[in-house]
């Protein structure tokens, strides 16, 4: 098992779990892989996007996260370089994290984990918000 393209490598040998999660509506539901999310950093960054969206992030790759209910119910926000689509229930609003399809990485909002606990995260503050701004209109 190899990460290196993730922007937090998995550990050699991690136990490997898999988290379910979704939309607050329930339509929209998910499965992904990932280490113990509560041993693993999870970026807290203050860019534009990630702020107003509330992210609280983890990475994964694309063909370890999929849709177990509602992927038609997802609708994606785009900007700039429209390389990450943010992805979210277009009944109830909630921001499940986005897809970088260049990258075959998806990122999963752990705030929409089912029973986290967001007090025992470890959080790790990433300063983006000078190097990307707002979308140019
Ligand atoms: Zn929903």
């Amino acid at each position: 098992m190899s990460t290196p393209s993730l922007p937090i490598p998995w550990p050699e040998n991690a136990e490997i779990k898999v988290y379910s999660g979704g939309c607050h509506c329930k339509k929209v539901r998910y499965e992904f892989e990932h280490p113990d999310i509560y041993t693993m950093p999870v970026i807290n960054c203050n860019c534009s996007i990630c702020e107003d969206r509330g992210y609280l992030n983890v990475f994964t790759h694309d063909n370890k996260f999929k849709f177990t209910a509602g992927a038609d119910e997802v609708t994606t926000y785009k900007f700039g370089s429209n390389n990450v689509h943010h992805r979210f229930c277009r009944v109830c609003g909630t921001t499940i994290g986005p897809v970088v399809p260049v990258k075959g990485m998806v990122v999963v909002n752990t705030r929409t984990i089912d029973d986290i606990d967001l007090k025992l995260l470890q959080l790790r503050p990433v300063d983006n918000r000078t190097s990307r701004g707002p979308p140019s209109a």
